[in-house]
């Protein structure tokens, strides 16, 4: 079974739970990468390109995830909001909304750099090697203080 299906069936609870849901997408912590505000937009529907996407899935995909990049960018230390689809270990198309923190960049062994500039996808694959760690001990850190700050900035 689709990782993503699953969580939209509710057979598997992210982290600090569903943070938006309708009837075309779904919005969540990331589930195993411990980096408070990785968000993960998805459509309900299992496809696997932004071209199989309808035209309301399209509509929802847009304006949550200017929701969630917005409630990122209002995050203290956060710099900079990456987005992006790769779908390659989860097929179900999905973006990746990734806040960039300023303590990100203190470690300069991490290779983040290209040319002596910041770069988002050496930073990215970085981040999500050396933050993995397993769904239940996510709720170290301040994941839960994340998702609580990003649910609160969805309620009217
Ligand atoms: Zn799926």
């Amino acid at each position: 079974m689709c990782l993503t299906c699953s969580i939209v069936k509710a057979d598997i609870l992210p982290v600090g739970g569903i943070i938006y849901k309708d009837d075309y997408v779904v919005l969540h912590h990331c589930i195993d990468i411990n980096i408070p505000g990785y968000l993960i937009l998805s459509p309900l529907r299992h496809v696997e390109s932004y071209s199989d996407l309808n035209q309301m899935e399209i509509q929802h995909i847009g304006i949550i995830m200017k929701f969630g990049v917005t409630a990122l960018e209002k995050m203290d230390g956060v710099e900079k909001v990456y987005v992006a689809n790769f779908g390659e270990e989860t097929t179900h198309f999905h973006m990746h909304i990734f806040p960039r923190y300023k303590w990100m960049l203190n470690d300069l062994s991490k290779n983040i750099y290209t040319d002596n500039k910041v770069d988002g996808a050496k930073l990215f694959c970085f981040c999500r090697k050396h933050y993995k760690t397993v769904p239940n001990r996510m709720k170290q850190n301040n994941v839960l203080a994340a998702i609580e700050s990003i649910r609160n900035l969805f309620l009217p």
